[in-house]
């Protein structure tokens, strides 16, 4: 059982013209086995929040705190961060030549869990959790996220949450550019992982389609750097019909 809480967070992004401050006082309580979704129009700030969950050097915390489970994320190496059990799916955008899939699987579950997991399990799992996502053994000998489609970056990242079994996974945008096979196919995913661990999900999203197939238990909306309106399920089928103009310039000014 995890709580993940983020309290009156600020964060600024550096540009060439100096920091700008984008999220302005995000509040937020995800506890182990919740699925929270994230909803808004673009440029709103979500990935803003899901980068600064990850540590990325360019998204300066500027007031607020972000724990789990008591513990200072923002204190925390993006390594530490992973073994604290958060997974940001944007943690390795990067591509890794001459490192094949399989390889940094077993090397990035190691320094999770702080031991090799165990030989005889883990082919079988890797295998089983391939399979599950449709992906092609072939992809085990590929170099990390090079020349990966936006399909197989997704899938990738969700072979990465199962196998790693976070206690709190943060997806940003997991549904974009998938059609609807390759869609219900990583949210089949999402919710084994769901199933299985007892994961908390962090859901960030840009259109309801996802809800669809990953049924959440809260949905906040997004709009210009905080949570303009929170509410249960229902709230996602109101802005299928009514989109989020009526939100934009209401969220409350900053602080
Ligand atoms: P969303 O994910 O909701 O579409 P983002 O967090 O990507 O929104 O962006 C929020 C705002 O911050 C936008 O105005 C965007 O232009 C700005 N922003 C985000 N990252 C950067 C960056 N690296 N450099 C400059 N501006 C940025
Ligand atoms: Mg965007
Ligand atoms: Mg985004």
């Amino acid at each position: 059982m995890s709580t993940l809480a983020i309290r009156d967070l600020h964060v600024s992004v550096e540009t060439k013209e100096g920091p700008k401050p984008i999220l302005r006082g995000v509040d937020l309580t995800l506890e182990s086995g919740q699925t929270h979704a994230i909803m808004g129009p673009n440029g709103s700030g979500k990935s803003t929040l899901a980068s600064a969950l990850a540590g990325h050097p360019k998204y300066r915390v500027t007031s607020g705190t972000v724990t789990l489970d008591g513990e200072d994320v923002l204190a925390m190496s993006v390594d530490e961060r992973a073994r604290a059990g958060l997974f940001l799916a944007m943690q390795y955008p990067v591509e890794v030549p001459g490192v094949s899939v399989a390889n940094f699987l077993r090397t990035a579950k190691t320094a999770i869990d702080g031991e090799a997991p165990k030989l005889r399990t883990w082919g079988k799992e890797v295998k089983e959790a391939m399979g599950n996502l449709r992906i092609d053994t072939a992809f085990s000998e590929r170099s990390v996220n090079e020349g990966f489609s936006g399909g197989e970056k997704k899938r990738h990242e969700i072979l990465q949450m199962e196998l790693f079994k976070p206690q709190i996974a943060i997806l940003d945008e997991t549904d974009s550019g998938l059609d609807v096979d390759a869609l219900r196919i990583v949210s089949e995913g999402v919710n084994r992982a769901k199933e299985n661990t007892d994961v908390g999900v962090l859901l960030i999203t840009h259109y309801t389609r996802i809800l669809r197939y990953i049924k959440p238990d809260f949905v906040h909306v997004f709009v210009d750097g905080r949570i303009a309106e929170e509410g249960g399920p229902e709230l996602a089928d109101r802005l299928e019909e009514e989109g989020y103009d009526k939100y934009v310039g209401k969220a409350a000014p900053a602080a």
